[in-house]
C-alpha cells in the first residue's frame, strides 16, 4: 500500500489491513514517520518523536501478529500520546521547563492498556503547559498550529494530539480532558474525541492538573476509532483510588463500546439547552449545531429544547476548583527529586523559589497563585467551598435533565479556531471560551465531540453530545448515527 493510502485510513481500518496481512505494522509506522517528516515542521504536533523506538515496537508487533500471539482491532497501529502521560524511560514533559528532563520510572495504566493492545507509540504530543489552556500556546516548546489553517490555534490543551490526528501524523491519539481539553481541540481540528465519565479510565500515570476533573480519552478520525480505543483503556485500576468500581454485570460496567456503533436513533430523547445559544456564540456555530439537532429529528430522535440552568456559573466554579487542585498538585515540582533545578542558589528556600520561578510559565504561575488564594484561610469558605456548592448544583441540573433526555446536544465551543496569539494577551477571554465544556467535568459526565460542518473560512465546527454518568454507549450511538448520515 502507498503511504498516502495508509495514512488516510482510520485506526480500525488500518488494524484490519494489518490483521489481513495487506500491510505490516513496520510499513504503516514508516508511512506515518514519513508523513511526520513532511509536515511536522509546519504543525509542531509533537514534543518527542521516537523514530527508533516506534520501528522496534512495530517489528515486535509484526512478529507477534504473525505468530498469532497478538490480535485485536488496533494491533500494529501507530498512535501518539499526550505528553502528560508517563511512559517508562521516555521523556514526559507536560510541555513544561520544570519537567523538561523528566523520564518516569513507570507507565500510565491507560498507555499500558494501549501497549498491551499492540499499538505502536510514535511519540508524545504537544499541549498547553500542565494542560492549562485552550490553545496549546502555553507550551514551553512553542505552539502547535491547526492543520486546517496554520495561522490558527489547534485548541487545547490536547492540541498536539488533535493536530497530529488531523494532519495524519498518527492514526489516533490519547489526550486528557480537565475542562474540555479533548473535546475542544477535536472540534477546532475537525476530528472526533471522547471525554469519558470521571472514573472510567485510570488516571494513574497521568500528571495531575485538577484531580477531581481529569480524564484520559481518545482523539481519532471517527466515532468507531474512539469507541475502539475507549474499550481498550476503560479499566478498573487499583492504582487509582478514584477509578470507578462498578457492580459486575451492571449495564454501566459493560465496556464493549463498539457494540454501541449502531446506526439508529429512533425514539432517542435529545435535549437541546436553550441557555447554550444565548450570548457570545458565533452565529455560524449556532447555525451548524442547530442544523445537527434538526438532522437528529429527521433521523427519528425526539429533539426538544429546554432550560438547563446554572450555565453562567460553570466557568467561575471550574476555574476556582481547577486552580485550587492545581496549586496543590504542583507543589511537588520543587527541584528536589526530579525535573529541572535552578543552576545556582544560596539555600533550600532560595532553591525552591528559583526553580519554580524559572521552571513554570506565566499561565501556570497565574493558576498556582489563584489556587493558593482561594484555598487560603479567610477566603476558603468564600471561594472554594462556594465553588464546590455550585458544582453540586450543576450536577443536580444535569441529573434533572437526564431524567428526561438520553443525550444533551450543544456546541463544543462558542467559536471556531482562533488566530494564534489572540488568547495569550487576554486570559479571561480564553477562559470564557470553555463555557460549554467545563460543566461536564464538574458533573463528571461523558461527552463526545464530532465535526458538524465548517464556517465560511472552512474551519470545522464541533458538535458536543453529553450523557449521564457511565452512559457512554448512548452518546457513541448518537454520534455514530449522525456521522453515518451527515452530508
Ligand atoms: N481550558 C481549560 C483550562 O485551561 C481546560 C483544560 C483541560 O481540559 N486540561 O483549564
Amino acid at each position: 500500500m502507498e503511504r498516502e493510502e495508509i495514512i488516510r485510513l482510520s485506526a480500525v481500518e488500518l488494524g484490519k489491513r494489518i490483521a489481513a496481512g495487506e500491510v505490516t505494522s513496520v510499513e504503516a509506522t514508516k508511512a506515518y514517520l514519513d508523513q511526520i517528516g513532511a509536515v511536522e515542521k509546519d504543525i509542531h504536533a509533537y514534543i518527542t518523536i521516537d523514530t527508533e523506538g516506534a520501528l522496534k515496537q512495530a517489528e515486535e508487533c509484526d512478529a507477534r501478529i504473525k505468530a498469532g500471539e497478538l490480535k485485536g482491532p488496533l494491533a500494529g497501529v501507530p498512535v501518539a500520546i499526550k505528553d502528560n502521560m508517563c511512559i517508562e524511560g521516555q521523556l514526559t514533559t507536560c510541555a513544561s521547563k520544570i519537567l523538561s528532563n523528566f523520564k518516569p520510572t513507570y507507565t500510565a495504566t491507560a498507555v499500558q492498556a494501549m501497549k498491551d493492545a499492540g499499538v505502536v507509540v510514535l511519540g508524545k504530543t504537544n499541549m498547553d503547559e500542565f494542560a492549562m489552556g485552550s490553545t496549546s500556546e502555553t507550551s514551553y516548546f512553542g505552539p502547535t498550529k491547526n492543520p486546517r489553517d496554520l495561522t490558527r490555534v489547534p485548541g487545547g490543551s490536547s492540541g498536539g494530539s488533535a493536530a497530529a490526528v488531523a494532519a495524519n501524523e498518527c492514526a489516533a491519539a490519547l489526550g486528557s480532558d480537565t475542562g474540555g481539553s479533548i473535546r475542544q481541540p477535536a472540534g477546532f481540528c475537525g476530528v472526533t474525541g471522547i471525554k469519558p465519565t470521571y472514573g472510567r479510565v485510570s488516571r494513574y500515570g497521568l500528571i495531575a492538573y485538577g484531580s477531581s476533573l481529569d480524564q484520559i480519552g481518545p482523539l481519532a478520525k471517527d466515532v468507531t476509532d474512539c469507541a475502539a480505543i475507549l474499550e481498550i483503556i476503560s479499566t478498573q485500576d487499583a492504582k487509582d483510588s478514584t477509578s470507578a468500581r462498578l457492580s459486575e454485570g451492571s449495564e454501566e460496567a459493560e465496556t464493549d463500546f463498539t457494540s454501541a456503533l449502531v446506526n439508529n436513533v429512533k425514539g432517542m430523547k435529545i435535549g437541546v439547552p436553550r441557555d447554550y445559544f444565548l450570548e457570545g456564540i458565533d452565529p455560524e456555530v449556532k447555525e451548524k449545531v442547530l442544523a445537527a439537532a434538526e438532522k437528529f429529528r429527521a433521523l427519528g430522535a425526539e429533539v426538544e429544547e429546554f432550560d438547563l440552568g446554572m450555565v453562567e456559573y460553570a466557568i467561575p466554579a471550574y476555574y476556582i476548583i481547577a486552580c485550587a487542585e492545581a496549586s496543590s498538585n504542583l507543589e511537588r515540582f520543587d527541584g528536589v527529586k526530579y525535573g529541572y533545578r535552578t543552576e545556582s542558589y544560596t539555600d533550600l528556600h532560595n532553591m525552591y523559589k528559583k526553580t519554580r520561578s524559572e521552571g513554570f510559565g506565566a499561565e501556570v504561575k497565574r493558576r498556582i497563585m489563584l489556587g493558593s488564594f482561594v484555598l487560603s484561610s479567610g477566603y476558603y469558605d468564600a471561594y472554594y467551598v462556594k465553588a464546590l456548592r455550585v458544582k453540586a448544583l450543576i450536577k443536580q441540573a444535569f441529573d434533572q435533565a437526564f431524567e428526561k433526555y438520553d443525550v444533551i446536544l450543544g456546541p463544543v465551543a462558542p467559536t471556531t479556531a482562533l488566530p494564534i496569539g489572540e488568547s495569550l494577551s487576554d486570559p479571561i477571554k480564553m477562559y470564557l471560551g470553555d463555557i460549554y465544556t467545563v460543566s461536564v467535568n464538574l458533573a463528571g459526565l461523558p461527552g463526545i465531540s464530532i465535526p458538524c460542518g465548517e464556517d465560511k473560512d472552512g474551519l470545522p465546527v464541533g458538535l458536543q453530545l453529553l450523557g449521564q454518568t457511565f452512559a457512554e454507549k448512548k452518546i457513541i450511538r448518537a454520534a455514530y448515527t449522525y456521522e453515518q448520515n451527515r452530508e
